[in-house]
């Protein structure tokens, strides 16, 4: 059995350990098992530890039927003493989250008697289910009294409780806990069953916050973020939030109502737009005599998507050619609907679009799609082009 030296001392860095066995993985990975480490193996939701083991870089620390294995890149020498280094800046961002989660499930546990029923921790994102749904307010109150544990910079401590005391100790754990069971304890905040490395006094969390939550089986599934990540996140979203308000010319704490203005204005001006381009497809249909021989060919810049399509459609009916309708510029590249009737126009989309240095699809009715080539050269096309002919 591998001693377990982050146990005792979660702030180990390096150390030098006796390689007990080295064997083998599928992916040219070696798994090495040594008589004590300060890795810490993925458990209880906590990542495992990467680093070196003397020239080999270890890439995972897991565990497998009670073993401590290290997947190294390279083998080690069976009975071979090697120096030890973990990838603290790694392990330390994961101990102020572990420690921030301890605390956040403490709170909630007392605050509103929720359980925590799933955690995750991983290097880009921390998330903690309850059994019990929560609301914003809920959850910033939390997030205050998380912040508030922080400033007072209280003692972490893990210990090993007799069985006699465990009987009577008030503790969360997940389950049933079988041997020794180490218990975190953080005074007026928590206590719980946990075998990970935390930081030594709460200041080290450094601050929390619940920026997201979501509904999750019932409960409620929060994004947690202790230390640097929290800081990292706040500024980035800082930064955003100061652009925006920049463009909406208004203080950073009310650009959502200048958002939502926008967002209203834009939506308005989509559906006047709407209705202009219908008028102008009307329009223009209505300027295209009953019978018309040959292919028609429409370019209007600013039509968008839905007026493109009704007057393709319309215009088709008057002709026994096809109708395309371009939007767009030579210099920008054209958008286009392209209509015929009784023509079985899927056949053709390959080649229209070849042709016209793009590409369309859609039904035998109407295609559409984008075209790279100029306004002279699509004219020339249609104008050239049958489209009876093209079928046989
Ligand atoms: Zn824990």
């Amino acid at each position: 059995m591998t001693e377990k030296l982050y146990d005792s001392d979660a702030y180990m860095t390096s150390f030098s350990a006796r390689v007990l066995s080295c064997t083998e993985d599928e992916g040219g990975r070696f798994s090495v098992v040594l008589d004590r480490t300060a890795f810490f193996p993925e458990s209880g939701g906590q990542g495992g530890d990467t680093g070196r083991l003397g020239e080999a870089a270890v890439l995972h620390t897991g565990e497998d039927g009670g073993e401590i294995r290290h997947s190294t890149d390279r083998a080690l020498p069976v009975g071979a003493t090697v120096e030890g280094e973990i990838d603290f800046s790694a392990r330390f961002d994961r101990m102020q989250n572990h420690t921030g989660e301890h605390i956040v499930s403490g709170l909630a546990h007392r605050l509103f008697g929720c359980t925590n029923v799933g955690f995750h921790l991983s290097d880009s994102e921390t998330t903690v289910d309850f059994d019990r749904p929560l609301t914003r307010g809920e959850l910033d109150r939390l997030e205050e009294l998380a912040c508030e544990a922080v400033y007072r910079d209280l003692p972490v401590t893990a210990r090993y409780p007799s069985e006699q005391e465990l009987r009577t100790l008030d503790y969360r754990s997940k389950g049933s806990l079988h041997g020794a069971v180490r218990v975190v304890h953080i005074p007026d905040y928590d206590d719980c069953a946990c075998c990970a490395p935390h930081v030594r006094r709460t200041g080290e969390i450094g601050g929390v916050s619940m920026p997201d939550f979501m509904r999750y089986k019932g409960g409620v599934r929060i994004r947690l973020l202790c230390g640097a990540r929290a800081a990292r996140e706040a500024r980035a979203c800082y930064r955003e939030l100061s652009a925006a308000a920049q463009l909406c010319r208004l203080p950073r704490l009310s650009c959502a109502d200048g958002v939502r203005r926008l967002s209203e204005t834009a939506e308005t001006l989509r559906a006047e737009n709407a209705a202009l381009s219908r008028a102008l497809a009307d329009a223009r249909v209505a300027s295209v005599p009953a019978g018309t021989h040959g292919n028609l060919c429409f370019f209007e810049p600013l039509l968008e998507e839905g007026g493109r399509r009704r007057l393709a459609l319309g215009a088709c009916e008057r002709t026994d050619g096809v109708c395309a309708v371009f939007s767009g510029s030579d210099r920008e590249g054209y958008r286009f609907c392209l209509a015929g009737h009784g023509l079985p126009l899927r056949g053709y989309a390959d080649r229209i679009g070849t042709a016209l240095n793009g590409r369309c699809g859609g039904s035998d009715e109407l295609l559409s799609g984008r075209a790279g080539a100029s306004r002279k050269t699509i004219e020339r096309y249609f104008a050239g082009t049958g489209f009876d002919a093209a079928r046989e």
